[in-house]
């Protein structure tokens, strides 16, 4: 298995988890660009949004965006306010494919993000 992000749902990488279900698994970004930084994933190997192209990825996805609310009521984040990145591919960033979240919180954000 090639893929980090399904090295760790396979649990063959340690993370450190903060939130799993049979569809999504949340955990702290080795690199935290903001006091709160978790990626959440779909267990399932998606490699970007361009990827997305049937009804059960696409509620797999909103699944994804659930579970990130979820998280940011969780940590108490919510009411201030947090904020959602999706990176896909290179020129938007991403750096690893396979689809994920960033959940970015306890700070000011700042617009336009670079
Ligand atoms: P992106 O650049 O949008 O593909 O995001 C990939 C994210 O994964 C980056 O923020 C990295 O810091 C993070 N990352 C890379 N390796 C690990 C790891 N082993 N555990 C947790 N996060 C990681
Ligand atoms: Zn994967």
């Amino acid at each position: 298995m090639t893929c980090l992000f399904c090295n760790i749902a396979a649990g063959h990488i340690p993370a450190k988890i903060l939130y799993q279900d049979d569809q999504v698994l949340a955990f702290d970004d080795i690199h935290p660009q903001a006091p709160y930084h978790k990626i959440i994933i779909p267990r399932k190997h998606i490699t970007t949004l361009n990827e997305v192209h049937d009804q059960e990825d696409s509620v797999l996805m909103a699944h994804l965006l659930r579970s990130a609310v979820m998280l940011a009521n969780q940590l108490n984040i919510a009411a201030d306010g947090y904020r959602l990145v999706m990176n896909c591919n290179p020129q938007g960033g991403q750096t690893v494919f396979h689809v994920h979240l960033h959940l970015l919180g306890g700070r000011q954000m700042a617009w336009p993000p670079g």
